[in-house]
């Protein structure tokens, strides 16, 4: 497979916010990863405003220029839009892209919980520029409800997002769904969850590409604890890989999402690059 990685090493330097200094060991803790063949690491460009100002407010943009981590937000949705790109023209088979300072709790006009600029929204924005119009899946296993994205893509059909979180909703004819996986989980009942109403969904609806937003705050010891194991994480992209070759030729990104746990990151994200690597 070509998998891509996309990586900028000012993600090791700083605490973010919510998922403090959880890349702080990389690209190091990925190194033996980045050795299988067909892996390509990638040095993320910054998305552009006029890409942003297609998805959010002006207030909304001028308070991330003033923040911070202004600078690894945009280098995240640089890296998403650069991944999705290349996966959906078929240079790359699918992608891993790390993210900081933006993702699911951003939405048109406000953002918070450590995510401040939306990373899908602009993805397909840009993918709709380049391509044409097109169907997207957004798959979300973040431990908290993805509030943002949600109110990107409401009332856009073309866009399928089913977010496993606490609540239990069908919403925009049946795009918009969340499922609750419960606090009290474990690796199988949450695999089946996904099997049952992510899978059967995402094969009716025939998308270009499936964006997964992993969080890993769901996993035991984490600030979003459902009860999870580290090899969870695992067996959700190799169900999620195989689900993509079935519907859209494997194209398959990755998101990285929540989660504080340094250990956790270092252990599933190179596994992670090796399985979306392995041929089958
Ligand atoms: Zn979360
Ligand atoms: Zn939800």
């Amino acid at each position: 497979m070509r998998t891509g990685v996309y990586w900028h090493d000012l993600f090791a330097k700083n605490s973010w916010p919510v998922i403090g200094n959880k890349f702080k060991n990389f690209p190091k803790a990925m190194e033996w990863a980045l050795k299988i063949e067909g892996v390509k690491l990638y040095t993320p460009t910054k998305v552009s405003w006029e890409t942003l100002k297609k998805v959010h407010t002006e207030p909304l943009l001028e308070n991330l220029k003033k923040a911070w981590y202004c600078e690894g937000a945009l280098y995240s949705v640089g890296g998403c839009i650069e991944a999705a790109t290349k996966i959906v023209s078929g240079e790359l088979d699918n992608a891993l892209v790390f993210d900081v300072g933006a993702g699911h709790h951003a939405g048109p006009s406000h953002a918070w919980g450590g995510t401040y600029v939306s990373c899908t929204g602009p993805t397909v924005v840009a993918l709709r520029e380049k391509f044409g119009a097109g169907r997207y899946a957004i798959l979300d296993t973040d431990s908290h409800h993805g509030d943002g994205t949600r109110a990107v893509f409401m009332g856009d059909r073309d866009v399928l997002h089913v977010c496993f979180c606490s609540h239990n909703t069908v919403e925009d004819e049946g795009t918009k769904i969340c499922v609750d996986v419960g606090y009290n989980t474990n690796d199988q009942e949450y695999l089946r969850h996904v099997e049952k109403e992510f899978v059967p969904r995402v094969e009716k609806f025939k998308p270009h590409i499936i964006f997964h937003l992993l969080g890993h705050d769901t996993a035991r010891g984490d600030y979003g604890d459902r009860g999870l194991s580290e090899s969870f994480f695992l067996e959700l992209v190799k169900m999620v890989k195989r689900c993509a070759q079935k519907v859209c030729n494997g194209k398959y990104m990755i998101i990285t999402h929540g989660g504080s746990r340094e250990d956790l990151a270092e252990y599933i994200f190179p596994n992670i690059i090796e399985i979306l690597a392995r041929p089958s």
